[in-house]
C-alpha cells in the first residue's frame, strides 16, 4: 500500500525582513494599498494549533503527531501583540479578530483579551474585538471572555448532523457540545452570535436548510461559507464548491428571503433576510462572487509575520524588527511601506492551476 504524502509550504523558513522607511515623520495614519484599499481589520492567529481535525482545514493526514507546531519561544507574547495591534491601530484598524488554529487553545487568552480591549483608535474609540472558536471550551471559557472585555464571537459549525459533523471535525466532537457552547456564550451576554458553516459538495450540503432552520428566530446569524482553497493541504477543486446562490436558492425554496442592504461597506457576507421578519442569514462567496476590491484585512500569523492576504505565499517578520529592538516609529513605517505596496487579489484570479500553487496553511496565518 502506498501512503499519499502531502507537501505543504514551510511558512517557518520564510523570512522577508522588513524594510524600515529612512524617514518617518509621524507614527501612524491611514493607509492605502496601490487600489486604494484601506487598512481596517486585523486577524490574528495566536496559536497554530487546533484540537479539531477539519479534512478541509487541518487534515489528519498533514496535521499528524510529526507535525512541527511553532515552540513556544517562536510564538509572539502577550505583550508582543499588543505593540503590534496598537501600531496597526494607529494605521487605521478598527476591527480585531483572535482566531487562529484554536484561539482558546491559548493559554490565559482573557489576559490579551483584556490588554486589547483597552487600546483605542486615535479618535477614541474602542476597537470592535472579536474571537473566532469551534466552541470546544467555550462553556468553560465565555464568562472570562466576556469579564475581559471581549464584544464578539462567531462559532464554527459545519452541521446539526451528529454523523457527518463527526466525520468533519474527524476527532468525534459532538453537534451537542457545540450547541451548549453556543447557550453558555448567549447566557454570558454575547448576542447576535455568527455561526459559520463552510458549504462542501457531497460532504454536509444536505444540512444547509437544516442549519438555517434551527437558527432562524434565535437572533444568531448563520453565515453560509464557500469552501476555499486555502493552504495546500484540503485537496480542494472547484466541483466541490456550493456556490452561495445555490445556499440561497435551497434556503428560499423552504423559508423565503429577501436579500438585504450591507452594513457597512466591504462586509464580508452578503446579507439576506427572512420575508417574515424572523432574522436573517449571510452567503460569503469568495469563489463565486470575489471581494477583493474591497479588502481591507491584514493578517498577523502566531510567529508575528504580516500577511497580506488570505491566499499569500510569505509573509513579512514583524516579530523580527520587535525583537532586534527596533523602534514603534520604525515598525509602524514598515508596516506602512508594505501595506502601500500592496496588489493582491487573488480571489479575482483563481483559476484551478493557482489553487495548486503553495500557500500558508489558514491554522498559521488565522483563519
Ligand atoms: N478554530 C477556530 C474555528 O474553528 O472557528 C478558528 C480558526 S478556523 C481556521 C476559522 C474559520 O475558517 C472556520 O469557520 C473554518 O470553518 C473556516 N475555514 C477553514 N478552512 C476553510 C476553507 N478551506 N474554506 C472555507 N472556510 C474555511
Amino acid at each position: 500500500m502506498t501512503t499519499k504524502k502531502i507537501t505543504i509550504i514551510d511558512p517557518y523558513a520564510t523570512n522577508q525582513v522588513p524594510l524600515i522607511p529612512a524617514y518617518t515623520s509621524t507614527l501612524g495614519g491611514m493607509l492605502p494599498d496601490t487600489r486604494g484599499r484601506l487598512l481596517r481589520d486585523l486577524r490574528i492567529s495566536v496559536t497554530d494549533r487546533c484540537n479539531f481535525r477539519c479534512t478541509y482545514c487541518m487534515p489528519k493526514e498533514v496535521f499528524d503527531r510529526d507535525y512541527q507546531y511553532l515552540p513556544q519561544s517562536k510564538l509572539l507574547s502577550f505583550e508582543e501583540i499588543t505593540r503590534l495591534t496598537s501600531l496597526f491601530v494607529a494605521h487605521g484598524v478598527e476591527k480585531v479578530r483572535l482566531t487562529g488554529g484554536e484561539p482558546l487553545l491559548r493559554k490565559h487568552l482573557e489576559v490579551l483579551i483584556e490588554k486589547l480591549a483597552a487600546l483605542k483608535t486615535p479618535d477614541g474609540k474602542n476597537l470592535d474585538l472579536a474571537l473566532t472558536t469551534n466552541a470546544s471550551v467555550l462553556s468553560k471559557k465565555a464568562r472570562a471572555l466576556k469579564a475581559a472585555g471581549l464584544q464578539r464571537v462567531t462559532i464554527s459549525l459545519d452541521s446539526l448532523d451528529e454523523a457527518t459533523f463527526r466525520a468533519i471535525n474527524d476527532v468525534d466532537f459532538s453537534v451537542a457540545d457545540v450547541l451548549s457552547g453556543i447557550d453558555a456564550a448567549h447566557n454570558a451576554g454575547f448576542e447576535r452570535m455568527k455561526i459559520n458553516m463552510v458549504v462542501k459538495k457531497g460532504v454536509n450540503e444536505q444540512d444547509v436548510v437544516a442549519m438555517a432552520r434551527h437558527f432562524k428566530g434565535s437572533g444568531h446569524i448563520v453565515r453560509f461559507i464557500e469552501f476555499m482553497d486555502v493552504g495546500s493541504s484540503n485537496g480542494w477543486r472547484m466541483n466541490d464548491v456550493v456556490p452561495s446562490a445555490e445556499i440561497v436558492r435551497m434556503i428560499n425554496a423552504e423559508m423565503p428571503i429577501i436579500e438585504a442592504a450591507s452594513n457597512y461597506t466591504g462586509e464580508v457576507a452578503q446579507r439576506w433576510a427572512y420575508a417574515d421578519g424572523s432574522g436573517e442569514i449571510g452567503v460569503i462567496s469568495s469563489v463565486t462572487q470575489a471581494f477583493c476590491s474591497s479588502c481591507t484585512r491584514a493578517r498577523l500569523s502566531t510567529d508575528g509575520k504580516l500577511y497580506t492576504c488570505l491566499f499569500a505565499q510569505s509573509g513579512h517578520d514583524l516579530r523580527a524588527l520587535m525583537r532586534s529592538g527596533k523602534s514603534d516609529k520604525q515598525i509602524a513605517g514598515a508596516m506602512g511601506l508594505i501595506w502601500n505596496q500592496r496588489e493582491d487579489r487573488y480571489s479575482e484570479i483563481r483559476t484551478e492551476a493557482t489553487a495548486r500553487s503553495k500557500k500558508v496553511e489558514m491554522s498559521y496565518i488565522g483563519g
